[in-house]
């Protein structure tokens, strides 16, 4: 068995290369390179497969974040020093993205569980200060998103969602990216679908939110589409963070084939999930009425590091996510946490196995036989 790459994007990405070139070539046609029909035309389908009235193509997901932060406070609704709930376990950029807005961060425990936000935790850290709650869907699993929105409807708190990691998830049979106010994307090439390079994007259902977010991507300017129109009006603190055409033709072609690979994925995991059998590992869950969209398989084991070797020693790569929790990353380190339970205890234990649409069952089964083996 050839070494189980935990990333195989080259892989992933064969199949897409001579289409892109073909349009490569009708990009050059037409000549507009940045904010052109393929962009427009990637938010619309973008918007329609998660169901949410409108789609704002960015950078990347950082910027997604960042962007809507600052859409909020040009509406009103957020102001410089207010409190943000964030999970202590998630990727560093959920936390940038609020500081750089100059907004604080108020590091609230996951659910052990899910490794979410859960409502009934978050109650415990509101102050008269809090005015929004980022919601990150950690590994795919969403947040436990329909109560919290519940709490954020009582207190009046903006609800923006980090699914950078979720994409194609659902709560319910509802869509993410089609139920918090503002919800964020990445296609960073090792997300669910990667890019050819940087992207983002942010959809929502509020078109004030949509038109602000849309003119700030763009140094703030009266939102155009054709250049006769171009007035140079630039009415918000904007910034560049505009999605460049030949990543908009990538992601229109993998928009039309990701349901199946998410199909392809799952058949992975329903095999990780019905095989791994050993008395030191524990499976992740899934909550009832959740779709979990599994950009990243983690389990639990108190033997993390000798199972993390053993499998390397076998030629199986995996990952570790994260291995240090932001707060405890030198820029946060004087930040107050109520609660470590998670870095202290679990954050130790957790192991990503591969997992992407280009794995064979028949690679699984070796990663499978292998854990039960160990
Ligand atoms: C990848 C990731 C981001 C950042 O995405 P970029 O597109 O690289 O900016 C933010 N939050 C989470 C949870 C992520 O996994």
């Amino acid at each position: 068995m050839k070494t189980i790459k935990f990333y195989n994007l080259s892989d992933l990405n064969k199949k897409y290369t001579k289409r892109f070139v073909n349009q490569f070539y009708k990009l050059n046609k037409i000549g507009r390179y940045i904010l052109g029909a393929n962009t427009e035309k990637f938010e619309k389908n973008f918007a329609k497969f998660c169901k949410a009235k409108y789609a704002i193509g960015v950078g990347n997901c950082y910027d997604a974040l960042f962007i809507s932060f600052k859409a909020y406070k040009e509406m009103g609704l957020l102001k410089d020093g207010d409190e943000v709930i964030v999970p202590t376990n998630t990727y560093i950029a959920s936390v940038l993205s609020i500081t750089g807005a100059n907004l604080k961060p108020v590091f609230v425990e996951p659910d052990l569980e899910t490794f979410n936000l859960k409502a009934s935790i978050i109650e415990k850290y509101l102050t008269k200060k809090t005015k929004a709650i980022l919601a990150v869907d950690l590994y795919g699993h969403p947040a436990d998103l329909i109560n919290i929105k519940k709490i954020a409807r009582k207190k009046n708190l903006v609800v923006i969602e980090d699914a950078a990691q979720s994409q194609g998830a659902k709560i319910k049979n509802k869509m993410i990216g089609s139920i918090a106010d503002a919800t964020c994307f990445s296609f960073f090439p090792g997300k669910l679908m990667g890019a050819f390079g940087d992207a983002g994007a942010i959809t929502t259902n509020d078109i004030r939110l949509y038109k602000i977010a849309k003119s700030i991507r763009n140094y703030g300017e009266k939102n155009y589409y054709n250049y006769q129109d171009r007035k140079y009006e630039n009415i918000y603190h904007g910034v560049n963070s505009r999605m460049d055409e030949l990543q908009a033709i990538i992601l229109n072609e993998k928009l039309k084939t990701f349901s199946e690979e998410q199909r392809k994925r799952a058949k992975i995991i329903k095999y990780y999930l019905k095989h791994i059998r050993n008395k030191v590992v524990e499976l992740p869950i899934v909550k009832k009425g959740f779709l979990h969209a599994w950009h990243l398989f983690v389990i639990k084991t108190s033997s993390r590091n000798k199972l993390m070797k053993y499998l390397n020693k076998n030629g199986i790569q995996t990952m570790l996510h994260y291995p240090i929790p932001p707060y405890r990353q030198k820029i946060y380190k004087k930040s107050k946490i109520k609660s470590k339970t998670f870095s202290d205890n679990l954050n130790k234990k957790l192991l990503s196995l591969p997992v992407n649409s280009s794995l064979s069952l028949k690679e699984a089964k070796y990663v499978v036989d292998k854990i039960n083996s160990f």
